[in-house]
């Protein structure tokens, strides 16, 4: 290690410490703590997070990292002390591009926005909520605006924060040739509503069975539980102190026996990037995944690509049968297949299938792209929502609560992010694509043998951590840059096979 690094480490190790505290302090509030201790626990998580921000901003570590970046002591890093540094000093750049002053105040409206949008939301009234989104909105194009480069385009600024390198460009191209050839395939689905049946997963399965199934499911496909645990909240998520302690969480439906499924697969995928980090790392400001699009990636890969497809049930599917043998009894493995595969348009994004969920992220994608890059007024934004569920889904929302008013995200300043859940599914299906190409990955899963699958993601795309982005992973494992025609394909060959179309 460098001399000057030395010198870094300290406060990198102070900074963990409280982002750790963090953690705990945030997982207990959304699983074990009472429901009024918010209120006055939020107190020690606004000193902590104050703390955790003073402890790298400052003119010490500046300093030390105005040294680290040049180039006779770049040479003596090694290649994840370099991407801490570029790591730590692009987070500056962005801090520091923003007077403090306006960053308070956004935080302060922040904070009142999403009361706003909860009533909004609970009545229906939009025009209730529009005036804050707008002062949002206006802030959010203010502080890209500080960040623009010449000739960048403001929504590429705010799009570049979630995923690097992922310009409209790209992006455009992207949810185009989706459009093209994914709205004719809904189209069709939608004329044969009757063509798979879902009864099998609407019988009432005991919830505390279905915790053990869920437990079954994450060691099947190898969350190690001497190294995480699990446990139940609203919405289920994943979080972590280190590669050591990861934690999932699930929630369990009586009616529903898919979504307690696909939950604790969804979230056991991020689980395993985060287990996998490489222990060099795991405690640094690089040692978590390096984009939302890529977590969404290792999750979706899990709960679609894997435990969507026919072949992963194949040494298991009796075993779910034993946990309810009443409810399952009769239920053929193809029967069980397809419903999990059931798919049909609706409103609601959380509750999309695997097909109709990229429309719901387009939707929004391009909404944003109006305000950020084009000139639209915020009062009319329901009338364009709605027009777009109708054009691409054929469905329009009865209010705005089942549409605008649904995902908290805006209300809490995050344009920019909806992008990436869809772009997780599309180098989900590359990678998968790559993989089959280097190993027989349906007859892994016939044989119930994950392992070898596992061991290419770690070596491949988990172990590195934020010390490359996404492109360069994805370069760098399959030999192309972002693809999305994998994506279309694998999509239109699965559901026009189970549709017979
Ligand atoms: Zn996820």
């Amino acid at each position: 290690m460098s001399a000057l690094f030395e010198r870094l480490q300290p406060y990198l190790d102070k900074a963990y410490a409280y982002r750790a505290a963090l953690v705990m302090l945030n997982w207990d509030n959304s699983t074990a703590a009472p429901k009024e201790a918010i209120e006055f626990t939020s107190k020690a998580i606004g000193i902590l997070s104050g703390e955790s921000y003073n402890t790298l901003i400052n003119e010490d570590v500046k300093e030390l990292l105005t040294e680290l970046s040049k180039d006779e002591e770049q040479e003596l890093l090694t290649a994840y002390e370099k991407a801490i540094v570029k790591n730590m000093n692009k987070e500056y750049k962005n801090l520091e591009a923003i007077p403090p002053q306006e960053f308070q105040e956004f935080q302060m409206i922040l904070a009142k926005a999403y009361p706003v949008w909860e009533e909004a939301k609970n009545t229906n009234n939009y025009s209730a909520y529009a005036p804050v989104l707008e002062e949002i909105i206006a802030y959010i194009k203010k502080f890209a605006g500080y960040k623009q480069k010449e000739n960048q385009k403001l929504y590429d600024v705010i799009l570049d924060e979630y995923e690097e390198g992922f310009t409209m460009e790209i992006l455009d191209d992207f949810f185009g040739k989706l459009r093209e050839a994914l709205v004719p395939l809904v189209q069709e689905i939608r004329k044969k509503p009757d063509h798979i049946s879902i009864d099998c997963l609407r019988k009432t399965y005991d919830i505390e069975t279905q915790k053990k199934l869920s437990r079954f499911m994450a060691e099947y496909i190898g969350f190690d539980f001497n190294r995480g645990v699990m446990a139940e909240s609203e919405h289920p998520f994943t979080t972590n102190l280190h590669n050591h302690d990861v934690r999932i969480t699930n929630h369990y439906q009586s009616g529903k026996l898919e979504d307690a499924i696909f939950s604790v697969v969804h979230e056991g995928g991020h689980a395993l990037y985060e287990m996998d980090i490489d222990d060099a790392i795991t405690m640094s400001p690089i040692g978590g995944g390096t984009s939302m699009g890529m977590h969404e990636s290792q999750s979706r890969f899990y709960e679609n690509n894997l435990a969507r497809s026919r072949e992963f049930w194949v040494p298991i599917f009796d075993k779910v049968k034993e946990f309810f043998p009443k409810e399952l009894e009769g239920v053929s493995h193809e029967e069980f297949y397809r419903a999990i595969n059931y798919s049909a348009p609706g409103l609601i994004r959380t509750q999309a299938d695997e097909l109709t969920y990229s429309f719901h992220v387009m939707i929004r994608y391009e909404i944003e792209k109006m305000i950020f890059d084009g000139d639209v007024d915020v009062q009319e934004l329901p009338k364009i929502w709605n027009a777009k569920y109708e054009e691409y889904l054929g469905v329009t929302p009865d209010s705005d609560t089942t549409g605008i008013l649904q995902d908290m995200h805006w209300s809490g300043g995050s344009f920019g992010y909806f992008p990436s859940y869809a772009l997780g599914s599309a180098i989900a299906a590359q990678l998968y694509h790559y993989m089959e190409g280097v190993m027989p990955i349906k007859q892994y899963l016939e044989e119930g043998n994950l392992a070898p699958i596992r061991e290419f993601l770690k070596e491949h795309i988990h172990k590195y951590g934020g010390s490359k982005n996404t492109q360069e992973l994805l370069q760098e494992t399959t030999g192309e840059k972002f693809n999305p025609e994998y994506y279309i394909k694998y999509l239109t060959e699965k559901f026009t096979e189970l549709y017979e179309l």
